[in-house]
């Protein structure tokens, strides 16, 4: 195939490419991105670069193209990219479920490697139910979380995503009911933990596990909330018996200010799922580690097995960047970098307040967002950004902004700018 030029390109995509969330045919016109370097996107239409806030979905913290992820993915590439990990096994892989124990929270022991993060809760889900089976309870397998969540496309965390005005919310009738709290408040209200309480106490003898995202509710509304909650589930879980995952797919790595979001509240989920930054944005890798305590259950059941294997489980490829990735975050002061960022974000996205239709304006570590009292117009939020120079992907009624930590103070006030125009004109 000779090499297509943009509308060429543009017009195969239209007729054959599915995007997220998207419609076949297409219908809005993608931009067509020619490489990437540090925090730039290079767009193949000649018209320049963009400056990317969305980290490519919170993934890439370290910027693209980064000389030591490449290196770690070309040593690997010369050795093997991949083999099956049924029977075998290999030093990436190692290495990385070593780091992972060791700077996850004290206690998370065992890691499963998952080829992406939907996965990595499906096994989460698979491990609580399959505990509580293998010691005699398989009554317990439904899940309680609270209402706004995002825990990926599949089954089992569509089930939990956030049941109206979600995106999944068609499936309603067919997926696994599962028990819903409100969503939480910001600020920590004791009324709302005592519900939260008597309904774990009230479904205990149901319920497998309560499933969260901790501290930040991403794609589900990007809605905050207090550390303090987290005591509250792990108190009550604890009291009857009843499992608590941490969803850190998007919380994981430094992004809130905490290494993870668990570290907020000095909380050890019983299993927590990681993922988008693992790799550093460079390949799709996430993984589900969990306790002894769960590791030991399941190994005392009837099938003392977790029957789940991905051909591409523990892809040394994968397992090399993220390894070289997670390097790069603790060889640094990446606190230091989430503050700055934090800062850059709370006085550039201070303006937005004062515009009309801005409902509220919320920045925590490095995620800033302007939420808006209607529906944006998302392509001419888009555009707005575009024109400031930056790269943004507003939904719902939300512009919003998690960037690589590697943005330069002149960037990061170039992507509040892009924020503020997209809130104005969407
Ligand atoms: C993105 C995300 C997922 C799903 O991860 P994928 O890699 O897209 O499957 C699950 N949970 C949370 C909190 C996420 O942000």
């Amino acid at each position: 195939m000779p090499d297509l030029s943009v509308p060429e390109l543009l017009d195969l995509d239209r007729r054959h490419v599915w995007h997220p969330y998207g419609p076949m045919p297409g219908r809005a016109e993608p931009l067509v991105v020619e490489s990437a370097s540090g925090v730039r996107l290079r767009l193949a239409d000649g018209s320049g670069e963009l400056v990317d806030g969305m980290s490519s979905w919170w993934s890439a913290v370290h910027g693209y193209n980064h000389p030591v992820l490449n290196e770690a993915a070309r040593g690997q590439l010369g050795r093997m990219s991949h083999v099956m990990f049924g029977g075998l096994t290999h030093e990436p892989a190692v290495r990385l479920a070593k780091l992972l124990v060791d700077m996850s929270p004290q206690g998370l022991e065992h890691v499963f490697l998952a080829d992406s993060g939907s996965v990595s809760v499906e096994v989460a889900v698979k491990m609580c139910l399959q505990y509580w089976r293998s010691l005699g309870r398989p009554a317990k397998q439904r899940l309680l979380t609270w209402r706004g969540g995002y825990h990926g496309d599949t089954w089992q965390p569509m089930s939990v995503c956030d049941p109206e005005g979600g995106m999944h919310e068609l499936w309603s009738g067919v997926l696994p009911r599962q028990v819903f709290a409100d969503a939480p408040p910001a600020e920590y209200d004791e009324s709302y933990a005592d519900g939260l309480r008597s309904m774990i106490e009230r479904h205990a003898h149901e319920l497998a596990a309560v499933i969260v995202e901790p501290v930040v509710q991403g794609a589900g509304g990007m809605r905050f909330h207090s550390p303090a909650y987290l005591r509250v589930l792990r108190e009550a879980c604890d009291a009857h018996d009843v499992l608590l995952v941490f969803d850190e797919i998007a919380t994981g790595f430094g992004r809130t200010g905490a290494l993870f979001a668990a570290d907020h509240a000095a909380v050890t989920p019983d299993v927590m799922c990681v993922g988008k930054a693992l790799t550093g944005g460079y390949l799709t890798m996430a993984a589900t580690l969990c306790t002894s305590r769960v590791a030991e259950g399941i190994s005392r059941g009837e099938v003392p097995v977790l029957a789940h294997g991905p051909t591409f489980m523990g892809n040394p490829l994968a397992a090399a960047v993220a390894c070289a990735s997670l390097g790069l975050l603790l060889g640094q002061d990446w606190a230091a970098e989430v503050r700055r960022i934090e800062t850059g974000l709370r006085e550039g996205l201070a303006a937005a307040r004062e515009l009309p239709g801005v409902r509220d304006v919320r920045v925590l570590g490095a995620i800033g967002v302007v939420q808006l009292d209607h529906e944006i117009d998302m392509q001419a939020a888009t555009a707005a950004a575009v024109r400031e120079g930056v790269w943004l992907r507003p939904f719902r009624d939300l512009v919003y902004t998690m960037p690589p930590y590697v943005t330069d103070d002149a960037d990061l006030a170039r992507i509040t700018r892009a924020v503020c125009a997209a809130a104005r004109e969407g």
